[in-house]
């Protein structure tokens, strides 16, 4: 039975980056992931990641350009941690071979992205996420001796010791079917984010919220889940993303009348407003009846405006997708797009060494809320977030196995119980809905009324659909009955864990009655900081309904003010 010092679930960025450290520091490392980890989500990353490199920089202004993008309600000693690592950790990056794209001086150049006061985003052209992703799995291959890898296993269950201290995990090789035990000192969950509860997204369709809902059913807080980021940017006709890096690099966006709409919105950032602010705009000039497109429904973003030749320099995976999914050639005309469900500014609530609540369970990434994005997160803060807390994380849970026994293995009865869980799965009756049908009426649902506009009527409305919605997986059944790749058992799996994670969101939404950051109430349009400059928590209680508590935002040195781009 594998027995490892730290088990890290989810190999993304966030994942990676753990591991490498966690290995660096002398643990036996093992990294879990459902997909090949190169597969994982964050090789999508494209448009770069923030680091104030440029000598006229100063990480104190990166960080209050990230205060201000969180709407005041992002925690500042997590976010000075990320803003004056950020530097050492980009060029760390470099160092280790990821080719970021340099200026005619031979300097790593950096681009324009929203809620910046400069220019800060370092890139390699718009496949950041793909040229940081494969550098850290060449440099995992470095530690193979201690590093095992389990590629294409799925976890289903975290485990926990008599004293509630998180164990190891329970997980299923996806080629066989076969369940396994696998006992850590410590577990650091990496495992992403939950875009798949909204339809559409930018989202892979691995982004199930897994880790979210395993550490929520453990009794660990999540943090924030109201905040969900709609990204300005996204075809209209099937949610893909073209870049922050488009606009900039100097795209336009314009409404049906021709008109360049932020300057109503954001008069000094224009589109580099920060992403609500500009998601806003466009749902605002859209619902008005400025819309263009088949039924007003989108947005022209115009790249012509740029250089054709710095486009096919700078943007040309953008160029491709606009060719391949829009059939539009982006330098020689505007492209659809509308906002688009992107990220989440929540999840399990962690300190700056990635800890939870839970002893031996830690989390980095899009899964954790440290919280460094609060009510909104600037593009090109995530593959940061994901970097500095995943070493952070790596190198505490390394240093706390250093002093610890192995914990004992649960062994087969514990292994019998969760077979029996998924034998009861395959063995549902063809009475209940279709797990996919599930799913596209819960994305569907948080579309229309979780979105960039929310209300008391129709966040209730989500709550009851989400609520019925919970009880019709109960039956949902699956067609494939074998042992071998079966994903169909696995999306079973994961239509629970999205549901969890919707239905924490849409009580966290309900709970906050005020406007701010990606929480937009028509019934509460201003930011109220006497009553809501604070967190909301979402615990599990005894039958597994959410619990709403509150904690504090912590505030070092940028007291709140009106946010105005
Ligand atoms: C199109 C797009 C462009 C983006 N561009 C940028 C950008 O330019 N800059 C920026 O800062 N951010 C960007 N982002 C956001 C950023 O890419 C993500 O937030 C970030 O990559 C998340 O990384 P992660 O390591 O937390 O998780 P992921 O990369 O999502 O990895 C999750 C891992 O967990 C594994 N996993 C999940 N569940 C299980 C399970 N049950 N069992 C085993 N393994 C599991 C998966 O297999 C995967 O390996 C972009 C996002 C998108 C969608």
């Amino acid at each position: 039975m594998p027995a490892h010092d730290v088990l890290i679930l989810g190999a993304g960025l966030a994942g990676q980056r753990a591991a490498l450290a966690a290995a660096e520091a002398g643990a036996s490392v093992a990294i879990m992931s459902k997909v090949h980890p190169v597969r994982s989500h964050s090789v999508a990353a494209a448009g770069g990641i923030n680091a104030a490199i440029n000598p006229a920089d100063d990480w104190r202004s990166h960080a209050y350009d990230t205060v201000k993008g969180s709407d005041f309600i992002g925690d500042q000693d997590a976010i000075e941690v990320m803003c004056r690592e950020a530097p050492h950790e980009v060029m760390h990056l470099e160092h280790i071979g990821v080719t970021f794209h340099r200026n005619e001086t031979g300097q790593m150049d950096l681009r324009a992205f929203g809620g910046a006061s400069m220019k800060r985003t370092a890139y390699v052209a718009d496949i950041t996420g793909q040229a940081i992703l494969h550098v850290l799995y060449e440099q995992l291959m470095k530690h193979h001796e201690t590093v095992d890898r389990y590629e294409e296993w799925f976890t289903t269950h975290l485990l926990q010791d008599e004293s509630g201290a998180v164990s190891g995990c329970i997980a299923r090789d996806i080629r066989t079917g076969e369940l396994q035990e696998f006992t850590a000192k410590n577990v650091i969950l990496a495992t992403g984010g939950v875009g798949q509860a909204f339809k559409p997204t930018t989202n892979g369709l691995i982004c199930t919220g897994d880790g979210i809902a395993q550490a929520f059913r453990l009794g660990a807080p999540l943090m924030d889940m109201e905040m969900v980021q709609y990204h300005p940017t996204c075809l209209v006709e099937n949610g893909f993303l073209i870049t922050e890096g488009a606009r900039g690099e100097g795209a336009h966006l314009l409404n049906s009348n021709g008109e360049r709409f932020m300057e109503k919105y954001a008069p000094n950032k224009m589109e580099l407003a920060s992403r609500d602010v500009v998601s806003r705009a466009e749902q605002t000039e859209i619902n008005e009846g400025r819309g263009v497109g088949p039924g007003g429904v989108g947005i022209y973003l115009d790249v012509t405006v740029v250089p054709r030749k710095r486009t096919l320099e700078a943007l040309r995976e953008i160029v491709n997708i606009g060719k391949d999914f829009a059939g539009v050639d982006i330098t020689r005309e505007p492209i659809l797009i509308r906002p688009g469900q992107h990220y989440i500014m929540g999840g399990v609530k962690t300190d700056v060494d990635g800890a939870t609540p839970i002893s031996g369970l830690y989390a980095a990434g899009e899964v954790a809320c440290v919280s460094v994005h609060g009510g909104n997160r600037l593009g090109a803060n995530s593959l940061l977030d994901t970097l500095i807390f995943g070493r952070r994380a790596g190198e505490h849970a390394a240093a706390r196995a250093a002093g610890m026994p192995m914990p004992k293995a649960q062994g087969q009865a514990r292994l019998n119980d969760e077979q029996g869980m998924i034998d009861g799965i395959i063995a549902r009756e063809k009475t209940g809905r279709r797990i996919s049908e599930i799913k596209d009426e819960l994305g569907t649902e948080m579309n229309k009324n979780v979105a960039v506009f929310r209300t008391q009527d129709g966040l209730e409305h989500a709550l009851d659909v989400v609520r019925r919605l919970k009880e019709e997986a109960k039956t949902a059944y699956v067609d494939d009955k074998g042992t071998v790749f079966n994903q169909d058992v696995l999306g079973a799996l994961e239509l629970g864990y999205m549901l969890d994670c919707a239905e924490c969101t849409v009580i966290g939404a309900i709970e906050r009655k005020e406007s701010r950051g990606a929480q937009f109430r028509v019934d509460f349009p201003d930011r109220n900081d006497d009553e809501w400059q604070k967190h909301i928590t979402l615990s599990r209680d005894g039958d597994g309904t959410p619990v709403v508590g509150y904690s504090p935002v912590t505030i070092t040195q940028w007291q709140p003010e009106e946010r105005k781009y």
